[in-house]
């Protein structure tokens, strides 16, 4: 089976968005504040993501040497330079978000086997790039404090507390994709993105209560959950977005930082998702191999007493959204799902000792994600949704995903699997 390994790397830089073939007072008009002398910087952050199947070793790729690639080929060149002069790139095309994150990828792509290219500006902007000639896309994030309760049709009894009224703070990212201007280097104008998102939604649902002051959930059945709110909110954006000459391609919409929403335009299907952590020891080491092998794949992470990770779970589900009860499927029944078949056996345990199926298995970050897909796929389509993708993060740098599609069968695990019960 397919997986994504994501490596995090980091440098810093500056720029500034400044043509010389236009005056002074052009490239103000054009840029704003990002023309004035001499730039300006930015800790830049980077997700290089790479995809292929898993070898015997648990892994898809020496994470070590892909570390080394990635410093050598491209943030090790970038790191306290002035993008403008570092790369001829640069000097035919601004250094934008967007346009980094395609030139990194050109860079990197006779190297690695690369899916995408994830370039954070900061916390609230990146842009992603797939590998698709000149397209790309760009993420703005905001937030928005809101009420809303989950009554009056479900009963209480099965949605606890969600049937008050209560609020959260929900943090938004709107992603819109386009072609990059072969000498600007942009997509879009950012700020008229982040103007719209103000103007159509925040302005709309910030301290108000969904229920009763929004009049799509007010005037209707529809029950303001997660996932009605994200489909809401991507029919307020869609024709605005598309006047800025871009397309809104997806809403991502986060009630809290362990349960999230995305609603890709043009699918019938919303994906939510659940995230949690467990805390577990590992050791990576092959049991037919000696332990000089071992240290030698597995550096210090085959030494023989193990060490461990706080593992940071995310489980994506797909599916219809049910209009009665606006979900994708029943959380509760997810949560108890999740806790059952991984946290339990897993959490504050030595995952080479105490998982059966890691005493033969590398429990490579890997090998981990893809056991986990085969442990909970049946359950999850018993609860009447279908697993879409798992993420585990081990560290801050590394992080891997599985995606299951319809046609893949469990490759590691193929009978059904069973709750471990203590
Ligand atoms: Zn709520
Ligand atoms: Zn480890």
């Amino acid at each position: 089976m397919q997986c994504i390994v994501n490596r995090r790397a980091q440098f810093l830089a500056s720029h500034r968005y400044w043509l010389p073939e236009l005056s002074e007072a052009e490239n103000m008009a054009k840029f704003g504040l990002s023309a004035k002398f001499p730039g300006q910087g930015h800790n830049y952050v980077v997700f290089i993501s790479m995809s292929g199947e898993l070898d015997e070793y648990g892994m898809v790729l020496n994470l070590s040497d892909v570390k080394h690639i990635i410093k050598r080929e491209a943030t090790g060149q970038l790191d306290f330079s002035y993008l403008n002069e570092v790369w001829p790139e640069f000097q035919q095309t601004l250094p934008t978000t967007e346009n980094i994150a395609h030139v990194i990828w050109q860079r990197l792509a006779p190297h690695l086997p690369l899916v995408r290219v994830q370039l954070l500006e900061h916390s609230q902007l990146w842009a992603d790039y797939t590998g698709e000639g000149k397209k790309v896309a760009l993420t703005v994030r905001s937030h928005f404090s809101a009420a809303h309760r989950l009554a009056p049709n479900l009963s209480a009894e099965k949605y606890g507390k969600c049937t008050r009224t209560h609020g959260h703070n929900y943090h938004l990212e709107v992603t819109v994709e386009g072609e990059i201007d072969p000498r600007t280097g942009m997509i879009v104008d950012l700020a008229a993105v982040n103007r719209v998102v103000e103007d159509y939604v925040l302005e709309l649902l910030d301290h108000s209560c969904l229920n009763e002051d929004i009049p799509y959930f007010a005037e209707s059945e529809i029950v303001p959950t997660t996932e009605n709110i994200a489909l809401y909110i991507s029919n307020l954006l869609r024709s605005p977005i598309h006047d800025l000459g871009v397309n809104l391609s997806r809403v991502k919409l986060f009630e809290s930082h362990e349960l999230w929403v995305d609603y890709n335009i043009g699918e019938t299907e919303t994906s939510l998702t659940v995230a949690t952590h467990f805390s577990a020891a590992h050791r990576l080491a092959h049991p037919n191999l000696s332990l000089e092998k071992n240290l030698e794949i597995y550096g210090k992470c085959g030494r023989v007493n193990g060490h461990g990770h706080n593992y940071h779970l995310e489980v994506t589900l797909k599916g219809e959204i049910d209009p009665r009860t606006g979900m994708v499927v029943d959380l509760g029944a997810l949560n108890r799902v999740i806790a059952d078949y991984v946290l339990e056996p897993f959490d504050h345990g030595f995952l080479n000792k105490d998982v059966p199926y890691f005493a033969e298995v590398v429990p490579t970050a890997e090998n981990i994600a893809l056991h986990i897909t085969n442990l909970l796929r049946s359950p999850v389509e018993e609860l009447g949704a279908r697993l879409h993708k798992i993420k585990l993060t081990e560290s801050p740098n590394n992080s891997c995903e599985i995606y299951c599609t319809q046609s893949d069968t469990n490759t590691v695990n193929a009978v059904k699997s069973e709750p471990v019960l203590v």
